[in-house]
């Protein structure tokens, strides 16, 4: 079986040959995703902006120096985290992503949240939060963990946002200063699950009920 990096690598040139949408005719440079693959903490943006576009990276300029002080208010840093998009192509003009492409871009963020299976996902801005929510406002939500299928999500403001609301700057960074706490909860929630499970294997090993069950199921056929 292919290992993680080389299958990261194989989606990085599947997205950049991709046309499964219209936002690959605007192109200059697809923006998969960067950061660390074995990390906990998966962060989730809208799109690429004009910096990505040309670069071929997440979060440059303005933006992403504003998420390295975000990262920096969680005791973290960018080579700590990874850190990807809803879909991987720019919009023209930086227009929201429409449905249809983010529906066909959802097949490389599945992908990636399989890959990396980080214990929080933290989404930045309305339509990375509408994947998890979709019926939530980010102005009652963010900021806040919600445990779904064994790991956080954690909805905060896109720091575009911020830049552009400068109410919302001391907010965001609240918001992310809390991720230390939750990564300690989601640690402890892994591993009483962890422990939980090889409390019941080995009950299960043990018990004649278990035996007994078995000879039933093998009396059977
Ligand atoms: S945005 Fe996603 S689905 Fe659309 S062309 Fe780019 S990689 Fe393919």
């Amino acid at each position: 079986m292919e290992d993680k990096l080389t299958r990261m690598k194989s989606l990085a040139e599947r997205v950049s040959a991709c046309s499964a949408c219209q936002l690959h005719l605007s192109r200059k440079k697809s923006v998969p995703g960067e950061g660390n693959i074995e990390t906990r903490i998966m962060l989730i943006g809208e799109g690429p902006g004009m910096n990505e576009n040309e670069t071929g990276r997440p979060f440059v300029g303005q933006a992403g120096n504003f998420l390295n002080e975000l990262l920096g208010a969680a005791k973290l840093k960018r080579s700590d985290v990874f850190i990807t998009n809803v879909v991987k192509c720019r919009p023209p003009a930086n227009r929201d992503p429409l449905p249809e492409e983010l529906m066909a871009c959802n097949q490389y963020l599945e992908e990636q949240i399989q890959l990396i299976d980080p214990l929080i996902i933290v989404t930045l801005g309305r339509y990375s939060m509408g994947r998890f929510f979709p019926l939530q406002r980010i102005s009652s939500i963010h900021g806040q963990a919600t445990w779904i299928n064994d790991r956080y999500i954690v909805p905060m403001f896109h720091p575009a946002a911020a830049l552009h609301q400068p109410n919302l700057r001391d907010i965001v960074l609240r918001d992310f200063a809390k991720i230390p706490q939750y990564l300690q909860e989601a640690l402890a929630a892994a591993e009483k699950a962890v422990s939980e499970e090889a409390d019941t294997d080995a009950d299960a090993s043990q018990s004649p009920t278990s035996s007994q069950d078995n000879g039933v199921q093998l009396s059977l056929f």
